[in-house]
């Protein structure tokens, strides 16, 4: 949270530019992980059409010059594989600095069926993979399909072109002789509460936003509104560093998900000339006003 307001009579958003971004091809997945920060689920059935993957190609080609690092993400990317392999294949053409890919791993069910999709991502021009582990995957995804999916992609990308997410969950599954799905109450039993709720804070991130900021309220502690009433959330909205755009052109600052601050099909003006926050009091309340300014608002 920021604590640094700008002038009241600033009247636009203009977030930094981003340097890191994530292309969400879907909110839809296999998985509705109850820790999802995007609220993830089969049910959530749209996707990014073709002339806005390329839309927002044609966007970040002109800021190519501030760009680290991009990502295809969702909800679940592999659910579409041709369209993924289809944006893999625009990217690496685009010559833009594609860095991987996230899944699930849901789809690695057999060995010849994973290494086939690998291998035709790896010809698209995909050079690394990042595969989720944590105790909300293994819910729904058996261990021995991660395993597998890890070995595998091991092989076709290169072992330091598999980013686990994270690896310490995954060395400590495999610690265990995980075999199938295991519910987050059964793996609570193994570990001691404090152990794993750092973990799930410090190692994998945990961003208490969408399901995750009801299903694991009580692992954390929790502070009354009025703790947070003098601050407010410009940095965070402006952070280059994680951008995401969504199928919809939403720009999403940081990892806030759920909110847009803005055109992510039109970022030059995005950048110059921000977004208006006249008639956007969630925006303005989020990035000019405080908290509590917010909060009243909302009552
Ligand atoms: S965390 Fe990942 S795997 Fe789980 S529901 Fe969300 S998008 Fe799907």
């Amino acid at each position: 949270m920021a604590t640094s307001h700008p002038p009241l009579s600033e009247s636009r958003f203009r977030p930094r530019i981003l340097q890191s971004v994530g292309i969400i091809l879907s909110y839809q997945c296999t998985n509705v992980c109850r820790h999802c920060l995007y609220s993830c689920s089969p049910q959530a059935s749209a996707w990014m059409s073709r002339e806005v993957l390329m839309a927002i190609v044609d966007q970040l080609l002109q800021f190519r010059d501030h760009l680290r690092s991009i990502h295809l993400a969702g909800g679940e990317p592999f659910l579409r594989f041709e369209f993924l392999v289809e944006a893999v294949e625009l990217l690496s053409k685009s010559h833009l600095p594609l860095a991987y890919v996230e899944t699930n791993a849901y789809w690695a069910t057999r060995e010849d069926i994973a290494r086939a999709k690998l291998e035709a991502l790896r010809r698209a021009g995909l050079r690394a993979i990042l595969i989720s582990v944590s105790p909300f995957h293994l819910e729904q995804i058996p261990f021995e399909r991660t395993e597998r999916a890890v070995r595998l992609a091991e092989e076709v990308f290169g072992r330091w072109n598999v980013l686990l997410f994270t690896p310490e969950f995954y060395e400590h599954f495999k610690s265990l002789g995980i075999r199938g799905v295991l519910a987050f109450e059964e793996y609570r039993k193994l570990v001691p509460t404090a152990w794993l709720a750092r973990l799930i804070r410090v190692n994998y991130q945990f961003v208490p936003n969408g399901r995750g900021a009801f299903r694991l309220a009580e692992l954390f502690p929790s502070f009354p509104a009025r703790q947070f009433f003098s601050s407010n959330c410009r940095e965070e909205l402006s952070y280059p560093g994680h951008v995401h755009i969504d199928l919809y052109g939403n720009y999403i600052g940081g990892l806030c998900a759920g909110i847009s601050v803005g055109n992510g099909l039109q970022l030059s003006k995005l950048y110059n000339e921000g977004t208006e926050l006249e008639g956007r009091p969630f925006l303005r309340g989020l990035v000019l006003d405080d908290l509590e300014t917010l909060f009243r608002w909302a009552q």
